[in-house]
């Protein structure tokens, strides 16, 4: 049996793990796009079907697909293999039950311990009538309780303590779970979190509960939806309400509804529109966003009309936009929330999303009247237009505008342009500065031997070792010496360098793939040579430069005998 490494790497191909975050355009047997990890305008993210490896070489981030997603989804190496697994189909479980002595991590802890909470909150719910009628009285259906795993936290104290000490759970681990509170640090007393609260359970999208919501039940209750606070599993922008069950819904339908309550998700559900998920604070993160865009590029939002559900609607077009996500937005007519909406009509529910409409087309329908009010939709959409990625459609609704406010093209551009600088909202922060464009003269003549293996038999000659950099010259030797032994051309050509280092090799191979992987044979058997020229000659400036300091370093110590020896050298070399 293969470990699940090699299983999901069988399963799946790297341009399919990548294609969701990145446009890859075909360049021979490589694919291109413009890099995900930092802004620019010529791609230089190269995607290697044959390497099965992604790479950028403006900003040197990305690697296998396992790297790929721990980077771009700002996860360790367990969440990408679980993330990958989900999208492999391949059953972690299966792996694990062989075995058995894997050491729970405090993750698993934490995500186990509210999961047996969610239960005695589900069985709670099952004895109290009251709160069952209530629900029931709100429109919420047997089997959505049990879907969503809707609990009662009753009116005591330490219920949930002593449920999860019996468990054997640690009461540290309760409270960093967010489960207990204790009083303070001096005593060791703790109490439950959530008491006389309807209970919603936030699981990750792979179903394990992470957090919870409690909705109070008597009416001047405050708040009145209690959250457990973030901890090592729950970071309020990372998860979204009800993913877990809605994600193979919105792959199939290639569309994601995101909405704002629990209840919007559960109305919904229950209504039939299954593709919908909850973004359970007011803003959506850009971190919510790629979550998913795992699973499509399609997004339609339908956030609450007031104020706080409007700026939380722009912010969240924003974020997309960075995204290049195909972004929609549903209005309801003459209801309040989805959850109104799709306990009415089902029906009216599915007209309102079908109606979406394009998030530029929303914005650019908006009536302001009065010369104050025109001249701030005027601002506020030029630069919301400034934040579209494609040229062609930031000129199409620049047409727009100026058709819609009968101001030419040109002076709107200029306002456009004026108006940078005193943009302050989430645009996508470029922290990843790009340090240096491709890769350095000897990593490039390991590429070409590395991936041109066996086509410079004759040329690559352990002698040369020394003109590379000490990190480099390991690598070389063992190269040299293989090719030299004249073995077969495997992959015993890498039998001596570290992991790390094959990596490394793997991706300078790429870059040479990427350049000149279509050459004819001389003229990669000249760009050897080539190569090999620039390497000696950046040799020899070093040289030189050290030479120079040891001179001064002479002169200064008034070793007149060394500086003459030094100098002598000099002179021989640049001759
Ligand atoms: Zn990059």
């Amino acid at each position: 049996m293969l470990d699940p490494i090699d299983e999901i790497k069988s399963r799946l191909s790297i341009e399919d793990v990548v294609a969701p975050y990145v446009q890859l355009k075909q360049a021979g047997r490589n694919f291109k796009g413009c890099c995900p990890f930092h802004q620019e305008k010529t791609p230089s993210f190269v995607v290697s079907p044959e390497k099965q490896l992604a790479y950028c070489f403006g900003c040197h981030k990305g690697g296998d697909m396992f790297k790929f997603i721990q980077e771009i989804e700002g996860v360790d190496f367990p969440g990408a293999l679980e993330i990958l697994a989900d999208k492999a189909s391949v059953e972690l479980a299966k792996f694990k039950s062989k075995t058995p002595s894997v050491t729970k991590d405090e993750r698993d802890i934490l995500t186990e311990l509210q999961g047996e909470i969610a239960d005695l909150y589900v069985r709670n719910l099952k004895d109290e009538s009251k709160v069952l009628a209530y629900l029931r009285g709100r429109g919420v259906s047997d089997e959505m309780i049990s879907e969503f795993k809707i609990g009662f936290a009753r009116d005591d104290f330490e219920e949930a303590y002593k449920y999860l000490l019996d468990k054997g759970y640690k009461k540290s681990d309760a409270i960093k779970a967010g489960v207990l509170i204790s009083k303070d640090t001096a005593s060791d007393k703790v109490y439950d979190r959530f008491r006389l609260r309807l209970m919603f359970p936030i699981s990750d999208e792979m179903g394990r509960v992470v957090a919870f919501g409690g909705r109070a039940l008597k009416k001047d209750d405050q708040p009145k939806y209690l959250n457990s606070p973030e901890s090592a599993v729950y970071h309020k922008g990372n998860v979204l309400y009800g993913l877990h069950l809605a994600k193979k819904h919105i792959k199939e339908q290639d569309l994601a509804i995101v909405v704002e309550g629990y209840m919007d998700v559960i109305s919904s559900y229950q209504a039939g529109i299954r593709n919908v998920v909850a973004s359970s604070g007011t803003a959506l993160t850009l971190k919510q966003l790629k979550l998913l865009k795992r699973y499509t590029k399609n997004i339609s939002f339908c956030f609450d009309s007031d104020d706080a559900g409007q700026e939380a609607l722009l912010r969240a077009c924003e974020n997309a936009q960075s995204l290049d996500l195909n972004l929609k937005v549903i209005t309801l007519d003459g209801y309040k929330d989805p959850d109104e909406c799709a306990k009415d009509s089902a029906d009216k529910w599915r007209d309102s999303v079908s109606g979406a409409k394009y998030y530029l087309d929303f914005y650019l329908d908006k009536q302001p009247s009065g010369l104050e009010a025109v001249k701030d939709f005027c601002d506020f959409y030029l630069r919301l237009l400034d934040g579209v990625p494609h040229p062609l459609e930031k000129k199409e609704y620049l047409a727009k505008l100026a058709k819609k406010i009968s101001l030419p093209v040109p002076q709107l551009e200029e306002r456009m342009e004026s108006l940078k600088g005193q943009v302050t909202r989430g645009k996508i922060n470029n922290a990843d500065s790009v340090e240096k464009v491709g890769i350095s003269a000897g990593e490039y003549l390991l590429g070409l031997v590395m991936h041109f293996r066996g086509k410079f038999d004759d040329q690559v000659k352990e002698e040369h070792a020394d003109l590379f950099d000490d990190d480099l010259k390991n690598i070389y030797k063992q190269m040299a010496s293989y090719y030299n032994s004249r073995a077969c051309i495997d992959d015993g050509l890498l039998d001596g360098v570290t992991e790390e280092e094959r990596s490394k090799l793997q991706v300078w191979a790429l870059y040479v793939d990427n350049r000149i992987g279509e050459w004819s044979d001389k003229d990669v058997n000249d760009e050897f040579w080539k190569a090999l020229r620039k390497l000696q000659n950046n040799c020899s400036k070093r040289k030189q430069i050290d030479l120079t300091s040891r001179i001064r370093e002479a002169q200064m110590n008034g070793d007149s005998k060394l500086e003459l020896e030094l100098m002598q050298k000099y002179a021989k070399f640049i001759s």
